[in-house]
């Protein structure tokens, strides 16, 4: 699977004629800016065309006048290795995402490791041998080059401080969903997240009913007591608590509300809504808890963003913030806005080709998923018109 290492970088690229420039910021999520000028990888300026110094460029792409916006951030995937999982013994889930708009993910526990280990040396291990190898395997080509941050070990009875020391001294930024393991009840949970917390590692527990046959409950008075940094799939995945316990969560806690695909879409529409109503709009993230039970689905977040911008009433370019700037700052994450200095992941999107929709931003909102017409990674052109989207009305085309 692996392909050949990527060392380039790419220079100075110029990208114009973008027709609707989204921010991921959902207090301004579109910019007055027609052209954004990459430098090695990095944003270096994003404006007016006749304002940027474009001169130079070893590649410019005309959009066309489509839509630019911050790759997608897919809050909550479970990886194993490389691109491939034993859940549904698939090759390619990753670099499919890829091509669904998607640029990073981020692991809520490589649990489907066939023979995954229970033991607390085991658990360490592995989590530090997946954030080293899905680290490495971005600049093998693998998964397209999209940014898998891996390595999240589930935590399990007999874990004590040092052993959260040693992961984070060992670059493990990411705890697995709680709940999975043997730590399930909420004063455990409280004092891992507590001791992950204060040396930089993030977590994120399981929230609802059981996935699979083997996994348990969590209820909110356990999510609440635990507190972790991300309330996982607060829809369920799949199986959702009550609504009424999703509100005591939305209204109790201020930690992410993370809404995933792979879940009760019931429940996921209500939280957005409850989400807007409460005036916590800044919390919701968005994940697709894939692969999973339910399989992969390389539209995931393009698919969540058309059903809660449809059914729970909300601009479309608010939406796509919660799937890129709102993942970015509740997860720290360099990438997910259009910010000069932040790393150019983009995703170039058009209404799909024959939608009822005006134009990008009213197709979503009457519930159509949009087409993607290119994907970059660090500045890289990593696909161009996807293979898996309805086809974009327009798509961007490399000039130089
Ligand atoms: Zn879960």
């Amino acid at each position: 699977m692996a392909g050949p290492v990527v060392t380039e970088t790419s220079g100075k690229v110029v990208i114009r004629n973008v027709g609707l420039m989204l921010s991921g910021d959902i207090d301004a999520p579109v910019m007055d800016a027609d052209t954004i000028v990459v430098d090695d990888g990095v944003i270096a300026a994003i404006g007016r065309e006749k304002d940027c110094d474009t001169a130079g460029a070893r590649r410019v792409i005309d959009c066309k006048g489509t839509a630019l916006a911050p790759g997608l951030i897919d809050s909550h995937v479970h990886p194993v290795f490389g691109d491939w999982t034993p859940r549904q013994n698939q090759l390619g889930w990753i670099e499919s995402c890829l091509h669904g708009g998607v640029t990073t993910m981020i692991s809520a526990g490589e649990v489907h490791l066939p023979g995954r280990p229970k033991d607390v040396v085991g658990v360490k291990a592995l989590a530090i041998t997946a954030q080293r190898a899905f680290d490495g395997m971005r600049a093998a080509g693998v998964g397209g080059g999209a940014k898998v941050l891996a390595g999240a070990p589930v935590i399990e009875k007999g874990m004590v401080e040092q052993d959260f020391a040693e992961m984070a001294a060992a670059g493990v930024t990411l705890l697995g969903e709680i709940g999975l393991g043997s730590v399930k009840a909420g004063d455990e949970a409280r004092t891992m997240v507590a001791w992950a917390r204060k040396h930089g590692i993030q977590s994120t527990i399981h929230t609802g009913g059981p996935s699979i046959p083997g996994s348990g409950l969590i209820d909110e008075q356990v999510v609440l007591e635990a507190d972790a940094d991300v309330i996982g799939h607060v829809n369920g995945g799949h199986t959702s608590l009550s609504y009424k316990a999703v509100c005591t969560l939305c209204e109790k806690s201020g930690r992410a509300l993370e809404i995933v695909h792979n879940g009760n879409e019931r429940i996921a529409i209500l939280t957005a809504k409850h989400a807007m109503e409460l005036k916590c709009p800044h919390r919701v993230v968005l994940g697709t808890d894939a692969p999973a039970g339910s399989g992969v689905q390389p539209l995931g977040i393009l698919r969540l963003v058309a059903l809660i911008s449809s059914l729970a009433d909300i601009p479309a370019e608010i939406v796509f913030g919660f799937a890129t700037g709102n993942t970015a700052r509740m997860r720290r994450l360099r990438q997910g806005l259009l910010e000069v200095g932040r790393p150019a992941d983009f995703v170039f999107l058009d209404k799909a080709q024959h939608s009822a929709g005006r134009d990008l931003l009213d197709s979503v909102r009457l519930g159509d998923i949009p087409g993607v017409g290119m994907v970059m990674i660090d500045g890289i052109v990593r696909c161009q018109r996807s293979r898996n989207t309805p086809p974009a009305t327009e798509v961007p085309v490399i000039v130089q």
